[in-house]
Parts: C-alpha cells; structure tokens; sequence
C-alpha cells in the first residue's frame, strides 16, 4: 500500500481503476436507443390513472394574453410572478386533472422530496406557508401547489386534462396558435411552455417487454387499484403477489421499502446501484419559525444554491447530506491552500474528496446490510455527482427482510422479459407484476418529449431549428419564435433545487412582459446574433466538465454514456446557477432589453 493509501484509508489508483471497470461494464453502444418510447402499443403506460371526473368542454377559440403550458412549479411561479406584475388574462394549460407537475404524476408510495422542504418549495413567504416536515411528501406538494394557484388566482381560466399538440406562430395576426387533443385552436399573444424535463417516461428495451402477461406499470403512473394503499404505503393487495421493480434510482429508492412490505416477495432487479445518504427527517421546529425574519426564503435559497454549486457561504443554513458533500469537497480543497493550485491540483483534490465521500458511503452500506455478498452488490462505484444522490433511511435496511431479494446484474441490465416473468443472468424469475422505475427520457428531443411540436416564424419548426443542437438566448428565447419563453435548464443555470431556478425564470419573463406592455411594443424576440452568442457562451463553458461526464457511468446526467455525442449545446450554463442568476439580474440591471428586438 502506498503512503498516500495509508494517510486517505484508500488508495486511489485502486479505486481509478475500479470506477473505469465499472463504467466500461455499462457502457454500450446503443445509448439512449436502449429505451422504448411510450407510444403505440405501450401508450397505456402514460394513461392518468388519477383522473376522478373526466372533465368535458366544448374546444375553446378564445384569446388570452399569455398562455401557459405545465401546471407544475414552472407554470405556476410563472403564474405568480405575472400576478403579481398586474399582468392580467393568463391561461394555464395542464394535461393532468390538477396543478402539481411531477407531483401531479409521481404518487408512488413513498414519494418524498429530498430536498429541504424550505428551501424547494417556492413561494413561501408569499403564501405563508410552512412544509410540516424537513422534507415534506409528494402528496403536501401537490396539496401545496395547488395553495399557490389559489392564492393566484390561476384557477381562473385554467385547462386540466388538455394535452397540446401544436404551437403555431400565425405572422398575420402576430398571435400563437395552440391545438389541443380536445380540437382547441386558442389564440395567445405570449406563450410559455414549462413542460417538465423529466415528464416523458421511458421504458426499457428489453426483447420479450410486449410479451408479458402479468401486471405492469410505470411508477409515475402508479396502479393502487392493483396494489391497494397509497403514497404513505399500506400496499395491501401485494400480500400474494410476487412482484419485480426494475430500476435503483431515487423513486425506486422511495417506493422498494413500501412495495418490500406489501409484496409476499419482491425481487429488485438492479443494474446501478444508488448512492444512498442519511435523510435524517424531522419536524419543523416552531420555535425556528417563529425566529425568521422577512426575506429568510430567498436567503436559505440562494445559501443552498450556492453550497451546492461548488460556492463559498459563511453559514450552512441547510446542513443536510445536499450540502455536506459540497462542503466536505471544498474544504478538503481549501485546506490544501487553494489559491495556489493550478487547476489540475485542484481537480485532483475535488478527487480525491469525492472518493472519501464515496468511501463513506460504502461504508454505511457494509453497516447496515448483514449479507457482505448483498452489501458488495449494493456498493456504488463511480463519482458522487455522476448520478443523482439519493438519501433515504429506509431503502438499505429493506435488503435484510427475507421477503426481498436484490438481483443484482452487474451492470448487464435486465435480459429479457418472458410471459411468465424477468430474465436476469440467464435465470428467470416468475413474476405477477413488474413495476417499472426506470425513469424518464433526457436525451431524446425536445419536442418529443414535450409531445408537441412549435412552429416559428415562416412556418420552422423547433425541432428544425434545433437539428444541429439546442439554440436559445439565455435558455429562454428563440429567434424566430416571437414571444415564446421556454423555462427549463437547457442553456440556462442547472441547480439540485429546481424550483429555485424556475423561480429566477418566471421572474425574469415577467420583467420581460412588463417592459414591453410598459413601452407599448407587442413582439418580442431573440436577435439571430444574441441567439449565436449565448450558444458559444454555453458552448465554450460546456468544455471545462467534459472529462468528468466521459468518466462517469453511464446514465441521463452523461448520455447513457455518451458525453461525445450529445451536442456541446445542449447542456447548462457552465459556471453554474449563481452565475446564472447574475448574468439575468445584470441583463436587467443594465435596461433597455439588449439583445433582443421589439416590434
Ligand atoms: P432514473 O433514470 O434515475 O433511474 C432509472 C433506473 O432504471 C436506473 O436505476 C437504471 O439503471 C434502471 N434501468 C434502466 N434500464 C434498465 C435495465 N434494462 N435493466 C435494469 N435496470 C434498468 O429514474 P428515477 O425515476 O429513479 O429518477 C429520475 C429523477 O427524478 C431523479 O434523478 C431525480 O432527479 C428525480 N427524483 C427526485 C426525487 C426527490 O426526492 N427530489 C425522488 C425521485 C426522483 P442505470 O442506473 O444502470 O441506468
């Protein structure tokens, strides 16, 4: 053993060599094409098992001012921020029952947000509301959301259970024209689409998927009249059903402790393991409450964003798993005189804290399992950031019961699905239900996964416009598509806490429409030359992290594995959301709108 392996507890090289071994297990040549797209015969598995009533109307071919697709955060904050800039006439449009977005969709059991509740929650000071937990359900989410649309008043002119099909820019009337799945051609002088970057599920191509005659579903379309119980669990339909869930990422990490205790016996067929922190839930301590002072939400945000983008903060006003990994990186860094280290050291450092992280969770998995064949299977071998870390007190503890067993594939992924059940290293396990928690699609196009395509100017569609890669002024406008607005983090500043960059968004677009309405223009849109400049901005940023992506196992945060071919433009903001968030307040700052034309 080295030195350096006796000082760390680990000896790097080692471990290089280990991670390099695991990815190259999972890399493969067929990409994001390994997964099947929910349409044809699988578009059953997108069907809305929540819907109570289904809603009836006639087609509509009214006009509004701003249209607004996705009832989730993005389309409500933008709801809220236009409010509350007196912009009147807004319609949302949701192709769920209700508002809630993703947690309209995700009501497995278990659903939970691992993210501090005060922080992900928008809004808070606004509404007045204060989440009951450290990290609150999925179904107080959804409740919560619809308290912001009430509180906005964005029930008003709402349309649930519509599905866009078409978004169409019409030069001679200067509006948009949006079709429906329920044959509606509204009108809209502005359009803003907050479709969800996680909306679409995908399924896995595995030979024989059509073929099985059990019970199946995608756990954002989760099947209580099959299971019983609900999103606190009490799943007690399972008592005689052998079930399979394939799939280790953070839903499955939620919901395979409820489905272990549901089911006579639950097989989890893994090709990835999780890496899986403490959660560490409590309540929400009144007396902390009753402390804060006005303008708290925006500061707890803005400490957590900028500990979780790789930035300095005094205080650690979160102080959970989110923010110590961070914290643990860079002081490991700092200690090493930072400054004075020319950016590979640096990286070196950022490394080798990472590999002590890693190490530590390992380690917690060699605690908690009591099997060390299980415990091995379980360990994740890669760097913490190439996949989402999880972070839940439940989930390794599940693998002790003798009602479940961990199929682990060693990278392979599932064989084959047969009538009677799944095949995994050349064995086959009978099934009565197969759930699958195998996420959505990231890498495929935007209009596919948005379900709809947008024509600009002169008839262009987006996907044209953007076949050599995405094309956006600061993530949001598009030249040749007047008065459309896109929040998302395509070309925009990527943060763990989503909402918190829809936040920044919405605000952004209602400064936006509030300048035109205040200087009486009614077009607006990215000029072709600020369009070009953000993308080699985003372009040039996009190199610094290409080694780290290529490293990684494969997944959706590098392809499936394929850095390389997805365009250099498709990506986040380089330097981060703090920058990010600066870059627009500095736009503002500076008036007068620069780089786009008013009409
Ligand atoms: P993911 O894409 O993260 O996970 C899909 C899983 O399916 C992976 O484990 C994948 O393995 C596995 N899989 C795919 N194909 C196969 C196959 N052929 N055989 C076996 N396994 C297969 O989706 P999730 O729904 O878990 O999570 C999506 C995102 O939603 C998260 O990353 C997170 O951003 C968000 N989320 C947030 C939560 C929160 O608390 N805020 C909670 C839940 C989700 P592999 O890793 O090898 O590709």
């Amino acid at each position: 053993m080295a030195e350096a392996t006796t000082e760390l507890g680990f000896d790097p090289d080692a471990l290089r060599a280990k991670y390099r071994q695991e990815r190259d297990k999972r890399l493969r040549d067929d990409g994001n094409e390994q997964y099947i797209e929910v349409t044809g015969q699988f578009k059953h598995y997108v069907e809305d098992p929540y819907v109570e009533e289904a809603l009836e109307r006639q087609p509509l071919t009214d006009e509004v001012d701003i249209a607004i697709i996705g009832g989730g955060f993005g389309g409500l904050l933008a709801g809220a921020r236009l409010r509350e800039a007196g912009i009147g006439n807004i319609r949302m449009i949701e192709k769920g029952a209700e508002f809630g977005g993703t947690w309209y969709w995700n009501r497995y059991p278990g659903a939970a947000c691992d993210i501090e509740s005060y922080v992900y929650l928008p809004l808070l000071e606004e509404t007045g509301y204060m989440p009951p937990k450290k990290y609150i359900d999925g179904a107080d989410i959804m409740a919560y959301s619809q308290q912001i649309a009430r509180h906005f008043n964005l029930y008003e002119n709402v349309c649930f259970q519509t599905e866009v099909t078409e978004v169409r820019w019409d030069e001679s009337i200067s509006r948009w024209i949006i079709r429906t799945n329920r044959d509606d051609a509204m009108r809209a002088r502005f359009v803003i689409m907050s479709n969800g970057p996680l909306n679409r599920p995908k399924l896995p191509g595995i030979p024989g998927i059509d073929s099985y005659k059990g019970h199946t579903f995608h756990t954002s379309r989760w099947d209580y009249d099959y299971t019983g119980g609900n999103a606190n669990g009490g799943l007690d339909r399972l008592g005689d059903k052998r079930v399979g869930v394939i799939g280790t990422g953070a839903t499955a990490v939620q919901c395979v402790p409820h489905l272990a205790e549901g089911a006579q016996h639950l097989y989890v067929f893994q090709r990835t393991p999780s890496s899986i922190d403490e959660r560490n839930d409590r309540p929400t301590d009144h007396e902390w409450v009753n402390s804060l002072e006005p303008g708290w939400h925006q500061e707890r945000m803005d400490n957590f964003n900028t500990l979780v983008s790789g930035g300095f903060a005094e205080k650690d006003l979160v102080n959970d798993g989110w923010t110590e990994i961070i914290r643990n990186l860079l002081f490991m860094v700092q200690l090493e005189k930072g400054s004075e280290l020319t950016q590979e050291q640096l990286a070196e450092k950022m490394e080798l804290a990472d590999f002590q992280k890693m190490e530590q969770i390992r380690t917690r998995v060699d605690k908690i399992i009591s099997d060390p064949a299980v415990a091995e299977s379980l360990k994740p071998y890669y760097r913490q950031f190439c996949k989402r870390p999880c972070f839940h007190d439940d989930y390794l503890p599940t693998f002790n019961r003798d009602n479940v067993t961990l199929v682990n594939t060693d990278g392979r992924g599932v064989e084959r699905i047969t009538e009677k059940g799944v095949v995994a290293n050349g064995e086959e396990y009978e099934l009565d239900c197969i759930v699958f928690a195998t996420g959505f699609e990231v890498g495929t196009g935007y209009s596919r996964r948005c379900g709809f395509e947008t024509y600009g100017r002169g008839g262009e569609s987006l996907t044209e416009h953007w076949s050599d890669g995405a094309r956006t002024f600061h993530g949001m406008h598009i030249a040749g598509f007047p008065n459309c607005f896109q929040l998302g983090h395509v070309q925009s500043g990527f943060t763990a806490n989503y909402p918190h960059a829809l936040n920044e968004q919405a605000q952004h677009v209602a400064y936006i429409i509030s300048q035109l309405n205040a200087g009486n223009h009614k077009v607006v849109e990215a000029s072709a030359d600020a369009e070009q400049a953000w993308v080699d901005t985003i372009i040039k940023l996009a190199r610094v992290n290409e080694k780290f992506q290529a490293d990684c196992t494969p997944g959706y945060y590098n392809n499936e594995g394929k850095p390389e071919e997805r365009s250099l433009q498709d990506t986040n903001y380089g330097l981060g959301p703090v920058a990010f968030f600066k870059v627009l307040e500095d736009w503002r700052e500076e008036g007068g709108l620069q780089g786009l034309e008013l009409s």
